[in-house]
């Protein structure tokens, strides 16, 4: 990222309306647990000053765990994702900007300035990057083919539901908490499902071995394929 604050370059929209500059207070990039819980914990500690909580999803920080769970399964509406309600933000001076990639940070004459995808700058006296983590993806021929799905926000978790009504068979690729919990949720839509395991056992950074076992034996008695030592 560069290192002084630089305007929109050729190409970029101009700046857009938004959030005020805000160079008194924090920016937030990544609106999810993480930066949640910080604007949270500010507010629990006295800070008055203005917050900007940005992030690209178009959603309110909300919560991953029940997309592979009950969400996946259809137990839950989208809504119940949310951490806290839109009344919460307000009632905590938490400003929040959601669909807006920040792309640029940098000083400038002292001032903190962030610029996002869209064309908008915002100010920060201090900043802090909570933007979390993104899956690893396969690099193997065939990855980019329709059906071939990743699992880690919202929208991925809404596409993988609607896929798996029609499907007949699934393999996951990733014996891990999160392909194990979709194993489940397949094999629970009665669904031909196999997990493809690089690793000796399941779980392998996670769990120890005793562990992997009886988690092995969960699954196969549902009559979900598990292979270990086995790339894709
Ligand atoms: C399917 C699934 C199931 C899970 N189940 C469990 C569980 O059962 N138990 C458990 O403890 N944990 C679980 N986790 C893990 C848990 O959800 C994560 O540890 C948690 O989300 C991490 O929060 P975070 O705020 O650090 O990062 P993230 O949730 O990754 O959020 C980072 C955010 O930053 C945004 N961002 C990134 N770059 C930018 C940028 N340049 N500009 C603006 N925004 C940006 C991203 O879009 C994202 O919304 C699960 C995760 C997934 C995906």
């Amino acid at each position: 990222m560069p290192s002084d604050h630089q305007p929109p370059g050729p190409g970029l929209p101009p700046d857009l309306p938004g959030p005020p500059p805000c160079h008194e207070g924090t920016l937030i990039v990544g609106a999810s647990q993480a930066g949640l819980q910080l604007a949270v914990a500010l507010r629990q500690a006295g800070d008055t000053s203005p917050l900007l909580l940005v992030g690209e999803e178009p959603y309110a920080p909300y919560q991953r765990p029940p997309l592979s769970k009950e969400y996946l399964a259809g137990e839950l509406a989208p809504e119940a994702l949310a951490f806290r309600t839109p009344a919460f933000y307000a009632e905590q001076g938490i400003e929040l900007l959601t669909g807006e990639r920040v792309t640029s940070v940098g000083l400038s004459g002292g001032r903190g300035t962030a610029h996002t995808a869209t064309g908008r700058t915002l100010g920060f006296a201090r900043l802090a990057l909570t933007v979390g983590a993104a899956p690893r993806r396969l690099d193997v021929p065939g990855t980019g083919l329709d059906g071939v799905l990743t699992l880690r926000d919202r929208d991925d978790a809404a596409r993988l539901r609607e896929r798996l009504a029609d499907a007949r068979r699934v393999v996951i690729v990733g014996g891990g908490f999160i392909g194990l919990e979709t194993a489940a949720a397949a094999r629970a839509r009665d669904k031909d499902v196999t997990v493809v395991e690089a690793g000796p056992r399941l779980m392998g950074r996670a769990v120890a071995p005793a562990v992997s076992a009886a988690y092995r034996a969960a699954h196969e008695r549902r009559g979900t394929r598990v292979l270990l030592s086995t790339a894709v």
